[in-house]
């Protein structure tokens, strides 16, 4: 358990009652496993099938792990692209036919620079789409540095995301992510930043999920060294301690954003189907904005947990905040995360 969510304990989140502990105590199986270690340790990814990352489809074991994802000692991207196919193809013919088309917009981890999701192009677009860089979702370095030439190149804004620095993800990966990103000459920008101009940049927004406040201000060096400016996207934040809110307002100070991440963290698709649009906007949406704002933080975006989001949530949501946050692959569970 991480010092944050440990702490967290102590702090009862305004306004819960009966029907919220119901949705708490169901959080805890619905977590966001890649961003919630405690809950599901990292390294563990056979025990969580309800959020497997399509991409890992067949490319667990090892051939294929290696002619793919791990696929980094051929420098020829044709090369690769053509074993990309081969295992799209193989895979296609093995899995279900809804999960093929979802292995299709995941494509392939090494392949990000094709992922035109994740490249902010200046089309003004309510829903922005990030990748992972968490180990467990396989994003080779070499394929960043793709994706950050393809940001430099084109004048777009490359979106990446990761959960708990140190744990989920490598220190050191965000370091090389940082440095890449400075030595291309790139801009940071954070999803305050899309609120505020839909122009496109050659940039890279990098943003952090849930609640690894104390490992995020950690990183507050390497943020200061590499002039970085980054979004934390927070969930839980009633049940975040004192020391945890003095970390997010140095963060924002600094000039990093702090934007909304929900309450409980759970699929906002399944929550509308039990308890209706409405509900869902009122209990996870509207508390998650309003908290943060009640702090001080200017809140402009809202990032759906899992990146389970639909068209009916969009223009909920979009009323609210300008910018929504989903995700440029998807698990098996998420149907639509990209609409594009
Ligand atoms: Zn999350």
């Amino acid at each position: 358990m991480s010092h944050s969510e440990g702490q967290s304990r102590q702090y009862a989140p305004p306004g819960i009652g009966r029907e919220r502990q119901r949705h708490a105590d169901r959080a805890d199986l619905d977590v966001d496993r890649g961003g919630e270690p405690q809950l599901d340790g990292a390294g563990r990814e056979d025990e969580r099938p309800g959020d497997e990352v399509v991409g890992w489809i067949g490319a667990r074991g090892g051939d294929e792990a290696d002619g793919e994802c791990a696929e980094r000692e051929h420098p020829e991207r044709d090369h690769r692209r053509n074993i990309h196919a081969a295992n799209l193809a193989r895979r296609t013919a093995r899995i279900a036919a809804p999960a093929a088309a979802l292995c299709a917009i995941a494509a392939c981890q090494t392949q990000l620079d094709d992922v035109d999701g994740a490249f902010y192009d200046g089309d003004g677009r309510l829903v922005h789409c990030g990748v992972n860089l968490d180990t467990s979702a396989n994003t080779a370095i070499d394929a960043v540095d793709l994706a950050l030439d393809r940001a430099r190149n084109r004048g777009q804004v490359v979106e990446l995301y990761a959960h708990h620095p140190g744990d989920t993800v490598p220190v050191s990966k965000i370091e090389h992510v940082l440095a890449a990103a400075r030595d291309r000459g790139l801009r940071f920008v954070t999803y305050d930043d899309f609120a505020r101009s839909s122009d496109a940049v050659a940039g890279l927004a990098l943003s952090f999920d849930d609640t690894a406040i104390d490992a995020w201000f950690s990183l507050r060096p390497l943020f200061l060294k590499y002039e970085a400016r980054v979004t934390f996207f927070v969930s839980r934040y009633g049940f975040v301690g004192p020391a945890q809110r003095d970390e997010l307002h140095e963060l924002a100070d600094d000039g990093h954003a702090i934007e909304a991440h929900s309450v409980l963290h759970l699929r906002a698709p399944e929550y509308v189907e039990q308890h209706g649009l409405n509900a869902y906007v009122r209990e996870e949406v509207d508390p998650s904005i309003a908290i943060l704002r009640n702090e001080g933080f200017d809140v402009q975006a809202f990032a759906y947990p899992f990146g389970a989001r639909t068209g009916e949530l969009d223009r909920a949501i979009a009323k609210r905040v300008p910018v929504l946050r989903s995700v440029a692959f998807t698990y098996a569970m998420i149907g639509d995360p990209c609409p594009r």
